[in-house]
């Protein structure tokens, strides 16, 4: 599975058991996390039904997902590139609110989003407006397109 050489090296080359972690083409992983404005990343306080919450703790610590300010390296800029998706994202947010919700800006703000990256953050930021969050599931490949209406496993 790919990953960014951060996630990598901090999940290193040990043998792993996969059932013991949420895997993102397996798993319905917008279940298990919570995005927030300066890149911070949690495990939901309340999951679904469905998740077992020390496996999405384990997901989170594989590859250090939660680390953001002092708890991460110098060379970590995960958080901060979320950070800087997250306020782009919320300008845009803004912006399409205040201009009545028009139906043709969805192709731009869907352009912004996979020229920025980090479909979560955009989900989460557009979750209240339907016709945005089905534009952006649509427009990054091999994501959850049902991420909110089936539970944590995909079948
Ligand atoms: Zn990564």
């Amino acid at each position: 599975m790919l990953a960014c050489v951060t996630c990598n090296s901090i999940k290193g080359s040990a043998a792993l058991t996969l059932a013991h972690y949420y895997w993102p083409d397996e798993h319905n992983t917008f279940l298990l996390f919570d995005f927030h404005p300066l890149g911070v990343i949690t495990v939901k306080p309340h999951l679904s039904g469905t998740v077992n919450r020390s496996i999405a703790n384990a997901t989170m610590a594989l590859t250090g997902l939660d680390r953001f300010g002092s708890t991460a390296s110098a060379a970590d800029r995960r958080w901060v590139k979320r950070a800087e998706a997250y306020s782009k994202a919320q300008t845009i947010f803004d912006y399409y609110v205040s201009k009545g919700r028009p139906s043709d800006a969805i192709i731009l703000i869907t352009n912004q989003a996979t020229s920025s990256g980090f479909w979560s953050v955009w989900m989460k930021v557009f979750e209240t407006e339907h016709a945005v969050v089905a534009a952006l599931k649509s427009t990054f490949l091999n994501t959850y397109l049902e991420c909110d209406s089936k539970g944590i496993n995909r079948v």
